[in-house]
């Protein structure tokens, strides 16, 4: 018998799209206005890409997350999350509405003392705060919240040094049945560390414990384990009442809402998988009524939301640069955006409209953006009508990180423009120059010049 020629085994990646129940007609309309501003004007004053915020949109999200809460707990109050969005126009929108800052940085401190927020209204997080960064803040009043014990310590030296009682919180990690925990940050509840931490400052007496935090997670679609944390967080409190006759007088139960956003792998659509305000508020507040305060104790509640407050109020627009066909003779379309800006797409499948008309046929395309990575991806399978070059395109929900965690690769970062309730357009930030860059470059005489 012949032998047989051997063939080697291939993985060979399957490229169909997935057909939702719906069929497989995209699911949008063209986007053509924000808030009464046509795209096509915005990208012709300010430039393609484009950063756009709602103003309207923030404020509304704002006042129905504080409605949800205060409708149910007597004493609530919102701490903007600098790090979500810190253009200081976005930040001072926030603070209007009545917002304290929360800080995870020396920088972003510095930030919200810069925006005229005060010292014992910001909220001083995260596990690096260096001396220079605890005595301003101690010197300012400012609610700090210690993430480990080196930083205990030195807060103690510091507050022995400078006879100033330091308002502390500590932040607490514990088990509310998602995973992995986010038990690297603060101190444990179970294992005993948040209450060894509580009793290594009350009977130490430099500083002021005035509060309990945590921040249990990110993008959390359980609205019942922020009902475990203020459980948890409740405990602590009334057995620091107990022990100590010392009164605690804020939970701070940290971010982590959801979003309008769709996950990447998700069956529903974010907007129809993600709990509304409403149902994290009722697991939380019921947990801290019935946890045994009575109402004098009953501390206030704090809520340091980022990403569900701000993600639906933001837009990129984007410019068509190209199309062309994969070798397996997919669709491809280049944007001039790419994950450089638009950070969150590692993680969501965001809704992505044109932003002019078009026709019947939809056809399954991949959305690169323009840089020289083949990570650039921005949708790995969309189903889109074909677009042509200088078409534009709105990016929905991307108000959260994306203008913090944007990174200046091989292009300067584009413009934000935030529009007003009164639908006036208003620049928020420049877009780059060379110069932003250049400038912080130093040449050395002896390379100066070249001759080629
Ligand atoms: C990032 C962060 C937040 C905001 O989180 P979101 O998930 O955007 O709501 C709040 N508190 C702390 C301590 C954080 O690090």
């Amino acid at each position: 018998m012949k032998r047989l020629v051997y063939e080697r085994p291939v993985i060979q990646r399957l490229n169909a799209g997935l057909m939702n129940k719906y069929g497989t007609k995209t699911e949008f309309v063209p986007f053509t206005h924000i808030d009464g501003n046509a795209v096509t004007d915005l990208i012709s004053t300010y430039g393609s890409p484009l950063f756009v915020i709602s103003e309207k949109k923030i404020r509304e999200t704002y006042k129905d997350a504080l409605r949800a809460f205060k409708t149910r707990y007597p004493k609530v109050q919102f701490a903007w999350s600098y790090k979500t969005n810190y253009n200081n126009a976005v930040c001072n929108v926030f603070h209007q509405e009545g917002s304290w800052a929360e800080v995870v940085s020396g920088f972003e401190y510095q930030k919200a003392i810069h925006n005229g927020v005060p010292g014992n209204k910001i909220i001083f997080n995260g596990p690096e705060k260096s001396d220079e960064d605890l005595k301003l803040a101690i010197h300012n009043g400012s609610l700090i919240h210690i993430d480990h014990l080196d930083e205990l310590y030195m807060i103690k030296e510091i507050a022995e040094a400078t006879k100033k009682r330091p308002k502390v919180a500590i932040r607490v990690n514990m088990d509310t049945g998602i995973y992995p925990m986010w038990d690297r940050f603060g101190f444990n509840y179970e294992n005993g560390q948040a209450w060894d931490a509580i009793n290594k400052i009350m009977l130490n007496d430099k500083m002021d414990l005035v509060g309990l935090h945590c921040h249990i997670g990110t993008f959390m679609l359980t609205p019942g384990a922020y009902g475990i944390a203020a459980a948890k967080l409740s405990e602590l409190a009334t057995s620091t009442m107990k022990k100590y006759k010392n009164k605690i007088e804020y939970i701070d139960l940290g971010g982590g809402f959801a979003s309008r956003n769709t996950l990447k792998g998700s069956y529903l659509q974010g907007a129809d998988a993600s709990p509304s305000f409403n149902q994290y508020a009722e697991a939380i507040t019921t947990a801290i009524l019935n946890a045994g305060f009575t109402e004098s104790e009953l501390p206030l509640l704090i809520l340091e939301t980022g990403r569900a407050l701000i993600d639906e109020a933001g837009y990129l627009l984007g410019t068509v640069i190209s199309n062309k066909r994969l070798s397996d003779g997919r669709r491809a379309t280049i944007m001039n955006f790419g994950v450089n800006i638009l950070f969150t797409s590692f993680w969501y499948d965001h809704k992505i409209s044109p932003a002019q008309h078009f026709g019947q046929y939809f056809e399954d395309t991949v959305l690169y953006g323009p840089l020289c990575m083949n990570i650039d991806v921005v949708r790995e399978n969309i189903s889109f009508p074909p677009l042509k070059k200088d078409d534009h395109v709105v990016v929905h929900t991307v108000g959260a990180y994306n203008m913090t965690q944007w990174m200046q690769f091989i292009a300067m970062r584009p413009a934000i423009v935030m529009i007003d309730t009164n639908n006036k357009p208003h620049l928020i930030r420049k877009k780059e120059t060379i110069n932003s860059i250049q400038d912080e470059e130093v040449m050395p005489s002896y390379l100066k010049s070249f001759k080629l």
